[in-house]
């Protein structure tokens, strides 16, 4: 296919958000199309749902590379939008989606809630479509990011190829049509990010604050703050007050918490300074779109319980691998009553990897890779 008619079938698909696009904004739409390699259109990675006047929360549809959810804030004249994914790619098929469902305003903000690659590796992407873009971050995240920005890349490439070395191994031993044919998807989605992650490059966020930032705009205020170490040493939360909405990225969301970068003794007093803000509903970094306020309570309650216990096992010199043995989901209480089911079901509904798990054992799961985490993270300075 000569790129004339890529362009043509772009304009025939993003119909009048093809008319308002950008010329960057084209060149890249036609770049992610051409390396998708085939007549389909930018594929669709999210679900958009409106979460309130001008507020979206654009859900990630399961990948075998995941993806994070966006929020979207829409302000007077532009757009902010929270977290940018695990490729660019994926960047230019939310913004086309957008441009397509929502508004054709530019992006002229996005906000990286912390380092990790599902959240920041499609920055490059949005450099891409709008150059003027302020790239907005806690100052902790582009330090641990200029450091080990580069390694991270690297990391998840490395990564990339372990697991298609897996996948083959899987497919091969496929039993049923459904597992075989999920093997073939992941691999082909694998090889997609790996292809893609070749041309990547490090892209930092140019507008950092220590503690707070607010953005001041007709639509509504937006309040960026730093509220403590958690999930790594550097998440923000973004706060709309006047429609009480709060982004979390991965402080708070409907999967298991990821604590192997996290500081979780920190994190439950994180969580209570976030329910100082009055909002009612969060927008979570992964799974669905939005929780209510009481989920924050109950992350918290589990963290602190999760720290409890392995304080305890420190303290009478009980190793990991005990530990990893005695505990699971039915001895952790603040998992029972609703809470525990409530996260396996979020994980079974939203990640592709986890789709051909029973719900027990990705719960089994989510509490050993927590124990583990917990254990080694506790005495992090
Ligand atoms: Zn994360």
């Amino acid at each position: 296919m000569h790129s004339h008619s890529r362009r043509g079938f772009l304009a025939r698909m993003l119909g009048g958000a093809w008319a308002g696009a950008s010329l960057l904004e084209r060149a890249a739409f036609v770049a992610a199309r051409a390396r998708a390699q085939s007549k389909e259109p930018l594929p669709v990675l999210f679900d958009i749902e409106k979460v309130a006047d001008g507020i979206y929360a654009a859900v990630a549809r399961g990948r075998a590379l995941i993806n994070c959810n966006a929020a979207i804030f829409e302000n007077e004249h532009d757009l902010l939008i929270v977290d940018a994914h695990s490729v660019p790619s994926a960047v230019f098929a939310l913004v086309a989606q957008i441009r397509r469902d929502i508004t054709e305003k530019p992006v002229r903000y996005v906000v990286a809630t912390h380092v990790h690659g599902d959240h920041t590796q499609g920055l490059a992407g949005c450099r891409q479509i709008s150059p003027s873009v302020d790239m907005v971050a806690s100052a902790r995240t582009r330090s641990l990011l200029a450091h080990s920005g580069a390694a991270r890349l690297k990391s998840a490439t490395e990564g990339a190829a372990r697991s298609l070395e897996n996948l083959r191994q899987r497919l091969a031993q496929a039993k049923t049509a459904e597992e075989k044919a999920w093997c073939e998807e992941m691999i082909r989605q694998t090889r997609a990010f790996q292809e893609e992650m070749r041309s990547v490059p490090l892209e930092l966020p140019n507008l950092t604050f220590d503690d707070h930032l607010t953005l001041h705009d007709k639509a509504h205020e937006l309040h960026l703050s730093f509220r403590g170490r958690g999930h790594t040493a550097g998440d923000i939360v973004v706060f709309c007050p006047s429609k009480k909405i709060i982004a979390c990225g991965d402080l708070l969301h409907s999967f298991f918490p990821t604590i192997s970068d996290g500081y979780p003794r920190d994190w439950p007093g994180t969580l209570r300074s976030i329910q100082e803000l009055e909002f009612e509903r969060v927008i979570g970094g992964h799974g669905r779109a939005l929780e209510s306020r009481e989920r924050a309570g109950q992350m918290r309650a589990y963290l602190e319980e999760l720290v409890e216990i392995v304080a305890r096992a420190k303290q009478d010199g009980v190793p990991l691998e005990r530990l990893e043995q005695t505990i699971t989901p039915a001895t952790i209480k603040t998992l029972q009553g609703g809470y525990g089911d409530y996260l396996s079901d979020s994980v079974k509904r939203f990640d592709f990897r986890a789709q051909l798990n029973t719900p027990a054992e990705v719960m089994a799961r989510g509490v050993r890779e927590n124990v583990t985490a917990v254990f080694r993270n506790f005495d992090r300075p």
